[in-house]
């Protein structure tokens, strides 16, 4: 089974590639007590804890919870340890909202368009749109893409763009 997070607050940006990868991550929020995450995790059975906080991370595993103690501040880093943890399969990639985590669904063009959220030099230039049932929000193949591409690469995970264009 893949595995699923919940990412400690101070970690969004990790948080945010994790989804576009296709994993299941909560993120906590700042006002979040290490009490509340630790129910929640207990709550939510097998969700793995990562942190950078030392003492969370003791008080997770005296509590038989799994936990990952991230050992750097770089996003890079971070990365590369968790790849020691999980595998990428390339058919979860892009497969959930980098904003909220839910599951998204591919669309029409015409659904995109009738929208109104998808700007008109985007349904020119794209074939395949997706909708976030949670949040709302609308993806498609963007000017961020080949910045978000050479992101995954520098961590050795290819795409094969012609699955989303
Ligand atoms: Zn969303």
């Amino acid at each position: 089974m893949r595995p699923s997070f919940f990412a400690d607050a101070m970690l969004g940006s990790l948080a945010r590639w994790l989804r576009i990868m296709g994993y299941d991550v909560l993120l906590s929020d700042n006002s979040m007590a290490d009490d509340g995450i630790l129910n929640i995790l207990k709550k939510e059975g097998g969700r793995m804890l990562l942190t950078r906080d030392k003492l969370l991370a003791g008080r997770a595993l005296r509590a038989d919870l799994r936990v990952i103690l991230l050992d750097s501040d770089s996003l890079d880093n971070q990365i590369f340890q968790l790849l020691d943890y999980v595998e990428i399969d390339a058919a979860c990639l892009f497969t959930r909202c980098p904003h909220c985590g839910s599951v998204l669904e591919g669309i029409s063009k015409e659904e995109a368009e009738m929208s109104g959220m998808v700007p008109e030099g985007s349904l020119k230039n794209s074939v395949k749109f997706w909708h976030c049932p949670s949040c709302g929000r609308y993806y498609w193949k963007g000017s961020h893409w080949p910045k978000i591409i050479e992101r995954l690469r520098k961590w050795g995970i290819s795409v094969d763009e012609r699955n989303y264009s």
